[in-house]
């Protein structure tokens, strides 16, 4: 059989799957709108008033004060989200419309849920959603609070261009997606959680920090413009896009997000192979 030459680049993705994305950045959008019409200032919601000179990670969630009605609004959409794009089967088993009804519960806090996690890792008993889902609600719940800090906060871009460490100086996450770009090839890491993109050491691990004098080891698969690094020390692994294989017209429209969902597959890859996201 004849192998494709053509790179498939951006990565497909499934109709349902890339409509439940658009949704979500929907509910973002509005939620930052939201923000900055009741002129909230990044600090009075957690950001530090001297970013410069504050420690690493920037944003602490002992320290946050989100606007409450705004989380729990977020929590709700994305609970209709998640409904929305589960089979009938899926949605039984979820348990998410017990969790709405949680949620609709007064004396219930959004905030304070979502604080504990983030905090302490805290899942409470009363709460009905699976592990999984319920760390995604989570995540996908404190995202556009912390990428509207990310993009709003004072000397945030300043940060972000002299950071070289391996976890997000905003809001503390470690990557799991990386693009090789400009003519040097450089790495740069983008964080899922808050989107700040910073350049990091192609040499060195980000989960270990190990360097590796000749780069890091990867595997690619077949034809494409992906790549993942693994490194053997602590068997993290990290996916990359390497620029220079992705056509010109594509690099000013790259979508993070399509090409993190597009490339799930590499991920299932590199956890049959042994490698996680993170330090074991
Ligand atoms: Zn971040
Ligand atoms: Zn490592």
């Amino acid at each position: 059989m004849k192998k494709s030459r053509q790179l498939t680049y951006p990565p497909p993705v499934a109709d349902g799957m890339k409509k439940f994305y658009e949704n979500l950045d929907e509910i973002y959008s509005q939620v930052q709108k939201n923000l900055t019409a009741e002129a909230i200032s990044p600090v009075d919601i957690g950001y530090p008033e001297n970013p410069a000179s504050a420690d690493k990670p920037l944003l602490r969630p002992g320290e946050l004060n989100l606007p409450g009605e705004e989380v729990e609004k977020v929590m709700l959409e994305i609970t209709g989200e998640f409904l929305g794009f589960f089979s009938e089967e899926e949605k039984k088993f979820s348990d998410l419309e017990e969790f709405r009804d949680l949620l609709a519960d007064d004396d219930f806090s959004a905030h304070e849920l979502l604080i504990n996690y983030l905090q302490d890792e805290i899942i409470p008993a009363e709460q009905p959603l699976e592990k999984n889902l319920f760390n995604q609600m989570m995540l996908f719940t404190i995202r556009p609070f912390f990428s509207w800090l990310a993009r709003e906060g004072e000397n945030s871009a300043k940060i972000t261009d002299s950071w070289r460490e391996s976890f997000c100086p905003i809001c503390g996450a470690i990557p799991e997606l990386a693009r090789l770009t400009g003519e040097r090839g450089e790495r740069r890491l983008w964080c899922w959680v808050c989107s700040t993109e910073w350049q990091y050491n192609r040499f060195y691990c980000p989960h270990c920090g190990e360097e590796k004098a000749d780069g890091q080891r990867y595997f690619t698969v077949e034809e494409s413009a992906y790549r993942v690094d693994v490194c053997d020390s602590c068997d993290g692994y990290l996916k990359v896009i390497d620029e220079e294989k992705v056509s010109e017209k594509h690099h000013d429209s790259l979508s993070w997000m399509i090409n993190d969902i597009g490339t799930q597959h590499l991920d299932r890859l590199a956890r049959q192979e042994g490698y996680e996201l993170g330090e074991k």
